[in-house]
């Protein structure tokens, strides 16, 4: 696959690479905000040749304004290493330095968090991290909970530099320079919030995992088109959803807490959003499978693609454009 640094080099203009460039004002500074996707996989990892294309890390987006390097990281499921590696991936998007920024969690599922004590740029000397998710009872404790032996042989204290962990509310909030939106969104069990993130001028919003049907069945059986999900992607450039399951999987798995991929874009459509990412795969979904559940949105009056590892997306976008995806 192409590292990272490759894509950031193309089509932008002349940028010296993610170690080099993102930290510096480049000739592409004036893209006012860039989603790097770092995970995109639901439940656990999916490594294989079977999966290589769309990757197999779980959950992890980076996003960063005008430049710079990133200042929000959504999610830390193992792709958060594809972020910044500790263990010496050539990609760094924070160039070798510490993170000063947010991580915002969803939730507390285990592919949404393992990745944290793995993130370099945050688990070193002189990064000041903090870390929130939404607040439940003994949210600090819920989310150091799951990094202590003998699960994991350090604990959250023991992380290198400055780690915050906060827990965040429903409302309106302004987070590593962003403003987010927080809304709760069926999935349990715990609280999990979808996010809409924006900077004034691009929004993408974000629901990675989302049980529509456990709210009921909706006008088409996929779940309830609900306000929540609603306000969260409302006009937004770029709408990150969850398709674990297709829509004849959902009927045996939507206990399992997740959405299909026809309940993605149907939210997309009734929110009017740009442009519908299916995000959180299921782990048994090979490439060539998501390569058709994409192509059968080839008539869609929206434009939908799925994540995959290395997507570099820069908003705003032109609306209705088919993405020219960037990645190897
Ligand atoms: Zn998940
Ligand atoms: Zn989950």
């Amino acid at each position: 696959m192409t590292p990272l640094v490759q894509q950031y080099a193309e089509g932008t203009g002349g940028a010296t690479g993610v170690g080099g460039g993102l930290g510096r004002r480049s000739s592409w500074h004036t893209v006012p905000v860039r989603i790097v996707v770092c995970g995109v996989r639901g439940s656990t990892p999916a490594p294989g040749g079977e999966f290589v294309r769309y990757g197999g890390h779980t959950s992890c987006l980076a996003i960063a304004h005008d430049g710079e390097v990133p200042s929000l990281v959504i999610d830390a499921g193992t792709g958060i290493r594809r972020a910044s590696d500790m263990f010496g991936a050539a990609v760094d998007l924070f160039g070798g330095r510490p993170m000063d920024g947010t991580i915002l969690l969803g939730h507390l599922h285990w592919d949404h968090i393992q990745g944290l004590p793995f993130f370099a740029a945050g688990n070193t000397a002189g990064s000041h991290v903090e870390v929130y998710s939404p607040v439940q009872a003994a949210t600090e404790e819920a989310l150091k909970g799951f990094m202590s032996p003998p699960y994991f042989p350090i604990s959250a204290g023991e992380l290198l530099g400055t780690w915050t962990f906060l827990g965040i509310e429903e409302g309106a909030h302004e987070i590593g320079g962003f403003s987010v939106v927080a809304r709760e969104i069926p999935h349990s069990p715990g609280r999990t919030f979808g996010y809409r993130i924006s900077d004034g001028g691009a929004t993408v919003a974000y629901l990675s995992d989302h049980c529509p049907t456990e709210l009921g069945p909706g006008r088409d059986g996929l779940g309830e088109i609900h306000d929540a999900a609603l306000e969260l992607a409302l006009g937004c450039d770029v709408l990150f959803h969850d398709a674990q399951y297709t829509d004849d999987e959902l009927p045996a798995r939507a206990r399992f807490g997740h959405a299909s991929c026809g309940y993605a874009v149907a939210l997309g459509q009734a929110a009017n959003a740009g442009e519908v990412v299916l995000f959180h795969h299921d782990p048994g979904r090979v490439d060539d499978e998501i390569d058709a559940i994409v192509a059968s949105y080839a008539g869609a009056d929206i434009a939908v693609s799925a994540a995959a590892e290395g997507d570099v997306l820069d908003l705003p976008r032109r609306r209705g454009a088919r993405r020219a995806r960037r990645r190897a």
